[in-house]
């Protein structure tokens, strides 16, 4: 299975006119863009992956195709780890631009793990040892933004009537607002439905000391990234402020930047993004060591259907599974319209992983051939 070909394509491709989401300084309306890798053997056998678009989708594209491509070109598409260490020794740990690297090594990892399944005949879960299991699942993605109470609370209850059995909150406003909104959905749910809450990094150590303590009296699962993943000391300090577990790690990248995360002891989620943290045999290290320290990985998942659905075939083998990010997006193309439907959530509100060959989407090719941007 010599690699003859590895394309990345930055894909952009509309939102409705009139969608917009906001949560703190994030703000999408327009379109939603990713990085699609492409990996073709000289055999035939075609593996699609995932690079975070970074908010630079086409520096993501082209770091790929001009730098990481003539690595691997030639290479045995099975060897993962070796085409892992090739990456890591030739840029990662030498040249400066380790995010990058590894987001773009993420892509073509997948795509070989793809490629892996549909030599094999195997779903990626079944050639990584798993078995096909509920998941569970929290609505995610771009879903309960910094909206005022009562309407938030509408789209709670609408995200629950869809099958969601946990949700996911944004906070990093006003601590009033932030309390504020996550009051008000509280006292709209049942009981019976989870909550996390996400901070997307915004908060200072004295805000989280304030915060931590109410929506853990809220029952909150967990709160999120409440500081940049640079600012390991305030993790280690935030996790005794309140009976709440601290979740990060979407912005941390490769088992190093993860082994200096849980080292601390405060993280109660680990979270890597197959599309960024170095794909999925990088986070299947992760997961190890995530699961010696007996904490769970509960993957960020963004934003195409391939991530969407690698995310839960890992889930699927590692036995340390959190929770599945389902993408409870108002809109997001990449997910929907780009080719299989990654899973259905279940009446039990879990999910299950595709049983196609390799991560079981099959591409529309044409179609993210045609929203390429070209600039
Ligand atoms: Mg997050």
């Amino acid at each position: 299975m010599i690699i003859e070909s590895v394309e990345a394509l930055p894909v952009a491709m509309p939102l409705p006119a009139d969608y917009s989401f906001r949560a703190g300084p994030f703000r999408f309306a327009g379109f939603r863009s990713a990085v699609a890798v492409k990996v073709t053997t000289r055999d035939g056998i075609v593996g699609w992956g995932e690079a975070m678009n970074a908010r630079s989708t086409q520096a993501i594209t082209t770091l790929i195709n001009r730098t990481l491509a003539g690595l691997v070109v030639g290479e045995d598409a099975s060897a993962v780890n070796a085409i892992w260490d090739k990456i890591y020794r030739s840029c990662i740990k030498s040249s400066g631009a380790d995010a990058g690297f590894a987001i773009g090594l993420s892509g073509i990892d997948m795509a070989l793990w793809d490629i892996r399944g549909k030599a094999a005949g195997m779903p990626l879960y079944r050639l990584l040892g798993g078995w096909s299991n509920g998941i569970r699942t929290y609505a995610g993605g771009l879903s309960l933004g910094f909206e005022p109470p009562e309407k938030l609370a509408d789209e709670a209850l609408g995200l629950v009537e869809k099958g969601f059995r946990a949700l996911k909150l944004r906070a990093g406003d006003t601590l009033e607002m932030d309390f504020a909104r996550a009051r008000k959905v509280r006292e709209s749910l049942p009981d019976s439905v989870s909550l996390m809450i996400d901070a997307n990094t915004l908060y200072s150590l004295e805000e989280c000391r304030i915060a931590a303590p109410r929506f853990a009296d809220m029952g909150f699962l967990w709160l999120e990234e409440p500081f940049p993943p640079q600012n390991l000391a305030a993790y280690r300090r935030a996790g005794h402020f309140a009976n709440i577990a601290l979740a990060a790690g979407e912005n941390h990248f490769t088992r190093y930047d993860f082994q200096e995360l849980l080292d601390i002891d405060a993280i109660g989620h680990v979270q890597p993004d197959l599309s960024k943290c170095g794909g999925i045999t990088e986070a299947l290290r992760i997961a190890a060591m995530a699961s010696a320290r007996h904490v769970p990985l509960s993957p960020h998942s963004a934003t195409t259907s391939l991530n969407y659905a690698a995310s839960i075939h890992l889930l699927s083998a590692i036995d340390n599974p959190g929770w599945f990010e389902a993408d409870a997006s108002a809109a997001n193309p990449l997910h929907h319209d780009i080719g299989t439907k990654p899973y259905e959530i279940e009446n039990d509100g879990t999910v299950r992983p595709l049983d196609g060959p390799g991560i079981g989407i099959e591409i529309d090719e044409d179609l993210l051939r045609a929203h390429v941007l070209t600039d």
